[in-house]
């Protein structure tokens, strides 16, 4: 069986050398280039590639993206010499344009610490047919689905960090597709959006959701319930009154309701956005801010809009372990939004010290695979059961 390779792409040949020695003793084959542009030249592919940042001519940066370009699939190893922020940038560049970054290194490296990261590095053997994902159906199957009522909910529960009570559910969408079997969001709600479609689709959500907010209302389950608003169901104008009435056919009081708003959906139709998020607010609705941190200018929504609540994105949740600037970030938003009277939600949330450090920081709620998946409703209701001895009184 043949050896994994590993490339070096160092224009320094006494530290490729080095590399190179290490790799071999580890189990590598090895390749050596001392030049970016003969490396760009030759590239075909590779298990394992050690690339140094800076390197004249053509630099590191310039190889990350020929190698995105390229669709390689090695593990990355980034070298530099710069100070630690300039690797950290260039690693989250190159995680950010789909590459798998096994890890980075800042020079001088000791002997140890480059065989430790070698000898860590799992390998799998490359297939030709490892790419089977599935495309976006055509927009006339979503539009036969709206009316065939494929479309079904699943529910994911917000757990509150201090006293571990169920706190909330929020509703996420799923298309069981006739040939394809369960699909994701991310497969319809773009086609949604771009077809027109998606304002009939929140209205099934809503309904929906609604519906088994009462369900489990009557079988002894109080739960507030969030739904995910897209920006184009944010500039009907009538929107507070159609949910007030909808709530109101169905016994339910808005406070029951979060409703999720993405910042880049607030970016659109800034006037008639602000104008039903405050009604909406002024009902009684909860307000959530989706996905803070990734959208552009955050800061200033939190200043313009009446938001009762802020979801961390699991970008920085999930760094948070390992990523000390992520953590800061985490911590300053929770510090925020506390000034700002808002509950701070915590997404993504996949291991026990993350849970921990979050607790520690004083976050109130988090979602994420450490507490559930998100489950289809009758799950969602036994989950509940058998956890709701932690639920404080209503
Ligand atoms: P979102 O609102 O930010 O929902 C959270 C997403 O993170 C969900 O993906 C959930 O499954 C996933 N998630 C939760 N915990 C973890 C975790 O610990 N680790 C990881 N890796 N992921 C976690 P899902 O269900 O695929 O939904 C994706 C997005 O689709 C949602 O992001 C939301 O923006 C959108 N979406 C879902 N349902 C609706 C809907 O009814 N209407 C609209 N407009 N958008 C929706
Ligand atoms: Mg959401
Ligand atoms: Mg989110």
């Amino acid at each position: 069986m043949s050896l994994p390779l590993l490339i070096v792409v160092d224009d320094e040949p006494d530290l490729a050398g080095f590399v190179c020695t290490v790799a071999e003793q580890v189990g590598f084959d090895i390749e050596q280039f001392n030049s970016a542009a003969l490396f760009k030249d030759q590239y075909t592919s590779a298990d394992v590639i050690v690339l140094d940042l800076m390197m004249p001519g053509v630099d590191g940066v310039e190889v990350i993206r020929f190698l995105a370009g390229s669709g390689c699939d090695a593990q990355l190893i980034l070298v530099s010499g710069f100070d630690p922020a300039v690797l950290h940038s260039a690693q989250k560049l190159a995680i950010e344009q789909g590459l798998n970054v096994a890890g980075s290194l800042s020079k001088p490296f000791r002997y140890d610490d480059l065989h430790q990261l070698l000898s860590g590095l799992s390998i799998t053997p490359k297939s030709p047919s490892r790419r089977t994902s599935i495309e976006s159906p055509p927009v006339d199957e979503l539009r036969e689905a709206l009316v065939n009522s494929e479309l079904l909910l699943y529910y994911q529960p917000k757990v509150g960090l201090n006293g571990c009570f169920i706190a909330a559910f929020e509703a996420l969408v799923r298309w069981q597709h006739p040939a394809h079997g369960l699909l994701s969001p991310d497969l319809f709600i773009p086609t949604a959006e771009q077809h027109g479609l998606i304002n009939d689709l929140t209205w099934v959500v809503l309904e929906q959701a609604i519906m088994q907010c009462c369900s489990w209302r009557d079988q002894g389950l109080t739960v507030q319930i969030a739904v995910n608003m897209s920006a184009s169901t944010l500039k009907e104008l009538d929107l507070p009154e159609k949910i007030g009435g909808l709530l109101e056919r169905h016994g339910l009081e808005p406070s029951q309701i979060i409703l999720e708003v993405t910042e880049t959906a607030l970016m659109q139709e800034l006037i008639t956005s602000l104008d039903i998020l405050t009604r909406l607010r002024m009902k009684g609705f909860h307000l959530s801010i989706d996905d803070f941190g990734t959208g552009y200018s955050s800061l200033v929504q939190l200043h313009r809009v009446p938001f009762s609540e802020i979801k961390v994105d699991r970008s920085f949740v999930m760094a948070m372990d390992h990523d000390p600037e992520a953590a800061a970030i985490v911590e300053t938003v929770i510090l925020l939004g506390h000034k700002l009277n808002m509950k701070i939600v915590a997404e993504g949330v996949e291991t026990d010290s993350c849970r921990e450090t979050l607790a520690r920081l004083g976050c109130d709620q988090a979602q994420g695979y450490l507490f559930a998946r998100p489950m289809p409703a009758d799950e969602a209701f036994q989950w509940f059961s058998q956890h709701k001895t932690a639920n404080p009184p209503p």
